[in-house]
Order: structure tokens, then C-alpha cells, then sequence
């Protein structure tokens, strides 16, 4: 399993003075502490300059939206052409974020406004967001929380996430609770672990999501500890965010192969970026790289309309156009559903190419991706029943708990009514092998 790139020795070693350990390097903490943070020390440890008048643009970025990134990640950037590398560009500050367009906004979301309690974001009917982290390991360029980025640089006191929790036990209508931030496994195990254990003892709290880009830009955050903490709290379902096909490295292959032996269900959630995967092919590839690695690309989203993003938006039509060469060309599980996350709080709207052409009263014109037209004869007889919510007298099955399984071993198998075992036979009985099976 290679750890070291050349590229990453080299950063390692720069940063430690020649004293560096592959423990060092694979040590998340380690990692942490090194974050880069000055335009400076990007370009020392990359061997890479830039022009002063464009340094002194980039500091002034900085001023506004503050700059980190993990040793890990860094060493990623390909040095030969680093203006166009996907890594540079999710990391590294540009002139261009100071530029707010006429309908940009600092919370284009309303995350702020739809909320209940501290950190709690109540948008749809039986699900929350819950913000427990206002740190990342590193700052994404183009992220829609732009606007706390750097902010207030801390875990959020545990009085306020209790507060938080409190709002989730006095809502019943809450069955799924997605952990976020800022990035929750920047918390530690047993902080997490508290969090986890907490929310596990609210009955009517289904499922606990995590949303965290760890596996990409720190990957050696998933360590067995933190797995061995997760999978006491099942079911969780993980969410992190691939946005291009090179981030899967090796290191981070070996941390989704570690959360989903653990049996966490992962999903993916990339953004639409102007110059990093607005292509189709790149496309293709990161979705065939993640299903490969037990990754189910969840969400692709139109980037948002947060300040400072307006270099990265693509029109809609290239997310269409994206959605168009997947749909019906590659497994259907590999697929994402292309959103805009409505401005003002509206929510996630999913968008697809139109494959319904036409339709009457008995017959619907479609088109498939090949371009095929086709037609769907509608059933001659459907009785459509008039629902007026009085389930009782209902044909539909609505028992909704599980069906019962019972299996019966040994004697008991045949003393049972409910069973028509009349003998046991033991394996290999000679009398049987004799039988003709006619
Ligand atoms: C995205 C989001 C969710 C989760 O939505 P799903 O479609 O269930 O993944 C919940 N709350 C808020 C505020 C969100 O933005």
C-alpha cells in the first residue's frame, strides 16, 4: 500500500526538518497541526511562485475568506499544470471570490433563518440538520457556508449542541438527523461518541447521518478507533464529497474500504465546478471510481448562489447536459440526482432531462437516452379509488410493521401445527443415497 508519493515525502520533510515518519504523515492530528495556511508556505512546499502583483491580489482574498489546507491534500496538486489542477483550485484563493454578483447572497439557504434551536436547521418534515462542528480540515473554495468560514474557529460549547439535542427529543417528527458543520469528525471520538450516544437514546430518531469530506481531503481521520465507535451506533449512514476522479487516492480508497466494512452505507454529494468536473467524461469517471470503491453517488448539486462563488456556476444546461450522458449510458446506481438547492430555503429540487414527450388518455410518448421514441399503452382497467384516509376499510395491505419470521429447529419442527415437517433425516443416511429421485 503506497503512503508516500515522492511528492509527499518531500512536503513531510519539509515541514519536519527532515525528521518525518510515515506515522507522521498518516497521523490526522499530525496533519491538522500542519495545515497550510499562508500563501507562502503553499508555494514553498509545492516549489511553485507566483507573480507578486498576483500574491498581492490573493492576500486580499485572504483578508475576507481565509485559506487552509491539509498537507495530504496539497500533495495532490499535479505542479506541472497547477492552475487547471482540481485540487488547486477547490484550495487555493483567487481574486475572482471578492467579486459578489447583483443576486449573490451571504445565505442563499436561509440556513440561519430555519432555525429552531442553535445549530439546528428544520427544513423538511421528519428530518433535520443538525451543525455540530464549525471547524473543517480544510477550506473548500467553493463552499456554500462561505460566509462562517474561519469565523468562529471552535467546537460549539457543549451547552449548545445539548440545546440541540433537546430540540430533537421534544420533536417526534424527527426520524433521521443529519450530522454536519463545518466537519463533525473534526470533534473527537468520545465528543462524537457522546453526540452519537446521546441522539441513539431518542426513541423516535431513526437514523443518524454524518456529512463529512474527511475521506477526501484527510483521509487518515478514518482510523480504527473512530470505526470501532461508529459502528456501536448503526444504523449511520455516511455522506462525504468527491469532486473529481483524482481525489481517489490510495489513501483515501483504504478509508471508504474501512467505513464500509464497518457497514456504513456511503454516499457522495459533488458539486457542479466551473473548470474543475464540468465535463462529462470527468463525470463519468468519478461516479465509475466511486460505485467501485462502495460509494453511491447521492447528490449533484447546481452550485449555489453563496458570495464569492460566481467563478465556479456553471449554467443549469451543463448540469442537464452532465445528467443526460449518465442517465441510460451507465449503471443505473451510479447515477446522482442533479439539485439546485432552492434560494431562500425552499429546499433541494431535482432536475433531469425530459423523457416524457407526450401523452392522452390511454398512451404516453416517451424517448430514451439513445433517442429512441417509444410508447406505454396505460392498463385498459385501473380502478382508481377515491381515498378518503379511511384505511379501515381499505383492500391495500397496511399492516406496516414487519411480517413475522419464524423458523422452528429440531423436535420442536415437528411438534409444531404450524409446520409440515413429518421427519428428520440425518446428512449422508444411506437409505436416502439408495432412493431413486423418481
Ligand atoms: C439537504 C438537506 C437535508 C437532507 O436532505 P435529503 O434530501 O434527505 O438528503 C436536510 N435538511 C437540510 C436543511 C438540507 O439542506
Amino acid at each position: 500500500m503506497p503512503i508516500y508519493s515522492e511528492r509527499q515525502q518531500n512536503i513531510a520533510e519539509q515541514i519536519s526538518d527532515n525528521d518525518v515518519t510515515i506515522s507522521n504523515w498518516r497521523d490526522w492530528r499530525w496533519q491538522l497541526k500542519n495545515s497550510v495556511e499562508k500563501v507562502e508556505t503553499f508555494e514553498r512546499l509545492l516549489g511553485i511562485e507566483l507573480d507578486p502583483m498576483e500574491r498581492g491580489k490573493i492576500e486580499l482574498t485572504l483578508k475576507k475568506f481565509p485559506l487552509s489546507i491539509t498537507p495530504y491534500y496539497l500533495s495532490l496538486i499535479d505542479v506541472e499544470d497547477f492552475r487547471n489542477d482540481p485540487v488547486f483550485l477547490q484550495s487555493f484563493p483567487m481574486p475572482e471570490e471578492l467579486e459578489i454578483g447583483k443576486k449573490d447572497m451571504s445565505d442563499p439557504l436561509a440556513e440561519d433563518k430555519d432555525s429552531p434551536a442553535p445549530g439546528i436547521t428544520h427544513r423538511y418534515p421528519d428530518r433535520v440538520l443538525f451543525h455540530i462542528s464549525n471547524v473543517c480540515s480544510m477550506y473548500c473554495r467553493h463552499c456554500t457556508r462561505k460566509r462562517k468560514v474561519g469565523d468562529v474557529d471552535s467546537i460549539p460549547a457543549k451547552e449548545q449542541i445539548e440545546q440541540g439535542l433537546d430540540y430533537i427529543r421534544k420533536n417526534p417528527v424527527v426520524r433521521d438527523v443529519l450530522l454536519s458543520g463545518g466537519d463533525p469528525l473534526m470533534l473527537s471520538d468520545d465528543y462524537l461518541d457522546w453526540v452519537l450516544t446521546e441522539l441513539r437514546k431518542i426513541e423516535h430518531v431513526q437514523i443518524v447521518r454524518i456529512g463529512t469530506r474527511m475521506p477526501v481531503v484527510l483521509p487518515y481521520r478514518i482510523t480504527e478507533d473512530l470505526i470501532n465507535m461508529l459502528k456501536k451506533h448503526h444504523p449511520v449512514w455516511i455522506n462525504t464529497h468527491f469532486n473529481h476522479p483524482r481525489e481517489l487516492t490510495a489513501s483515501s480508497r483504504e478509508a471508504l474500504r474501512l467505513l464500509a466494512d464497518a457497514g456504513i452505507p456511503l454516499g457522495n454529494q459533488s458539486v457542479l465546478l466551473a473548470g474543475i468536473n464540468d465535463c462529462q467524461r470527468i463525470m463519468k469517471s468519478l461516479v465509475h471510481k466511486l460505485v467501485e470503491n462502495r460509494v453511491r453517488p447521492y447528490y449533484l448539486y447546481q452550485c449555489d448562489l453563496s458570495e464569492g462563488l460566481s467563478h465556479f456556476r456553471t449554467p443549469v444546461g451543463k448540469g442537464v447536459e452532465i445528467m443526460e450522458g449518465l442517465i441510460g449510458h451507465t449503471s443505473g446506481f451510479a447515477v446522482p440526482t442533479y439539485v439546485i438547492d432552492a434560494p431562500g430555503g425552499g429546499g433541494k429540487i431535482p432536475l433531469n432531462p425530459n423523457y416524457l414527450i407526450s401523452l392522452s388518455t390511454n398512451k404516453v410518448v416517451l424517448r430514451n437516452y439513445e433517442g429512441v421514441i417509444t410508447t406505454y399503452q396505460e392498463p385498459e382497467k385501473y380502478e382508481s379509488s377515491f381515498c378518503d384516509r379511511k384505511c379501515d376499510e381499505c383492500h391495500l395491505q397496511l399492516k406496516l410493521e414487519d411480517a413475522e419470521e419464524f423458523r422452528s429447529t429440531g423436535i420442536e419442527t415437528l411438534l409444531a401445527d404450524y409446520d409440515d415437517t413429518i421427519s428428520l433425516t440425518p446428512e449422508g443416511n444411506d437409505r436416502f443415497e439408495r432412493r431413486n429421485d423418481d
